[in-house]
Formats: C-alpha cells, sequence, structure tokens
C-alpha cells in the first residue's frame, strides 16, 4: 500500500538517504529505529514532501510520485494521503484544541463546518481530551498537546499516519499517555509509521522494525525477531547501547 523506492534525500553535499526501499501493507504498524543522525526523521518528511526528495518513487495508495519529476498536483495527493505527528506538535497557538483538530478538514478538505465540528469532539475525546475542547495549546501539558496533535492527525482520514518521535519532547510522566493514545489506535488497524526512541514501546506496538544506519536500511524484520536475534552487528551495538 505504501512503497518507496530508491529515495535519495542530500543537504548540499550530505546524502542523508541513500537510496530507501521500504514497503509498508495497510493495517501495519511500522517501527524505524537508528542512531541520531541516520535518516529516519527526513525520510518520514521525504514521504510527507516536507523535504523533497531528490529521487526515487513514492506510492501511497493509488497515488505514485516520480521524485525526480513530480508534478504539484501529484505532490498535493500525496501529501492528502498521510498525515504527521511531530516530536514538537506543531499547534496553531492562537486556535483551541477543537479548532485545532477541525482546520485541517474545513480549509483543506471542505468538509462543512458542523460536520467537521461533530468529527472532531468524537477524535478530540478518543484520545481522552473531551473535557479540553476550548483549551489553548498554553492551557494544556505537553501529552495533551501531543494527543491534540494525533487526533488532528485522525481527522484527516489518511492511508498512513507518520510519528516523528512523538514522545521525545515531552516530560517523562507524560510519555505513558501518549503512547497509550497511540497503541489504541494501532489496535484500530490504522497504518502508521513511527520514529521512536522507545524501544519498549516499538517492540510492543510495532509489528515490523526498520532499523537505518547512516542513511540506508541495515536490517527490518518482525519485531519479535528484531529484538531477540538481530541479524547485523550494527544493529546489535545500537541494541546494546539502547536497552
Ligand atoms: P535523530 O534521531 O537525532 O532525530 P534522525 O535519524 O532522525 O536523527 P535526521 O534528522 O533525518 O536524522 O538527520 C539526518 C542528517 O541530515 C543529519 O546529519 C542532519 O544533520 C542532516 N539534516 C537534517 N535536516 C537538515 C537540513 N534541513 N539541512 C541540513 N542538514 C540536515
Amino acid at each position: 500500500m505504501i512503497a518507496l523506492k530508491e529515495i535519495r534525500k542530500s543537504f548540499g553535499r550530505h546524502e542523508v538517504l541513500k537510496g530507501i526501499d521500504l514497503e509498508v501493507e495497510k493495517g501495519e504498524v511500522v517501527a524505524i529505529l537508528g542512531p541520531s543522525g541516520s535518516g529516519k526523521t527526513t525520510l518520514l518528511r521525504c514521504i510527507n514532501y516536507l523535504e523533497r526528495p531528490g529521487s526515487g518513487r513514492i506510492r501511497i495508495g493509488d497515488v505514485a510520485v516520480d521524485c525526480g519529476h513530480p508534478s504539484k498536483k501529484e505532490i498535493h495527493r500525496l501529501r492528502g494521503r498521510s498525515a504527521m505527528v511531530f516530536q514538537q506538535y506543531h499547534l496553531f497557538r492562537h486556535k483551541t484544541a477543537l479548532q485545532n483538530v477541525m482546520e485541517g478538514l474545513v480549509v483543506v478538505q471542505n468538509v462543512p463546518k458542523e460536520e467537521a465540528r461533530q468529527r472532531s469532539v468524537e477524535l478530540l475525546e478518543k484520545v481522552g481530551l473531551g473535557a479540553k475542547l476550548d483549551a489553548y495549546p498554553s492551557q494544556l501539558s505537553g501529552g495533551q498537546q501531543q494527543r491534540v496533535g494525533i487526533a488532528r492527525a485522525l481527522a484527516l482520514n489518511p492511508d498512513v499516519i507518520l510519528f516523528d518521535e512523538p514522545t521525545s519532547a515531552l516530560d517523562p510522566e507524560l510519555v505513558g499517555e501518549v503512547l497509550a493514545v497511540i497503541r489504541k489506535i494501532a489496535r484500530e488497524g490504522i497504518t502508521m509509521i513511527i520514529v521512536t526512541h522507545e524501544m519498549a514501546f516499538a517492540q510492543e506496538v510495532a509489528s515490523r522494525i526498520v532499523f537505518m544506519d547512516d542513511g540506508a536500511v541495515i536490517e527490518e524484520g518482525a519485531a519479535s525477531e528484531f529484538f531477540r536475534s538481530p541479524r547485523e552487528e550494527r544493529t546489535r551495538q545500537f541494541l546494546r547501547r539502547m536497552t
């Protein structure tokens, strides 16, 4: 359902993604692990076209983009197929939780306001924020803000949700509530790609692990196998450091 082929990305002369191939099936939860600087966030941002890959092909559902020669229309359609949950939440500061979730529905998807409102309320209830609809981000904890971010992503009804280290900006005591929400939506069969440093969480929630180092996929496999018997020495070293 999602297929990346030979994705390459450079910043100046630094090649950060060196030909990434990755396929993700509908309903799969894939965790991308790897050392700092290995290209995990850049890869996610390329899938969403927040970064423009230098070359390669991206397919999400029925939208396919040749990254060497993309048309604006294709990029626009591709962007509509995924939603991103950012490390730093990226909420509109001057909008309430409810308005933040509604925004994409009304502005991007042209959903009538009342319908968007109803849907957003349901989603905020789902992430445990039914009592905070009218709160502004500054009145919410980091964990609550991130849950608004997750509701906002869900609202767009994307083919895949891309999580970029969704808990790494949080105080340790707030990590659990965000992971619980991600766990819950994973069980509902939503396709997700999650960049995370939370090894225990990746092991629990992901069906498959992709390990990146230095801009390349070094190893991938079922989560149980990956942690029990990593094949590559670089993976073993990484896991020794992280666990
Ligand atoms: P971390 O786990 O620390 O978030 P990562 O694996 O997600 O790391 P990326 O953030 O994708 O790694 O960065 C990969 C490399 O690309 C790093 O060397 C980084 O400095 C570089 N890089 C990322 N974004 C830019 C940019 N906008 N301009 C220049 N270099 C960048």
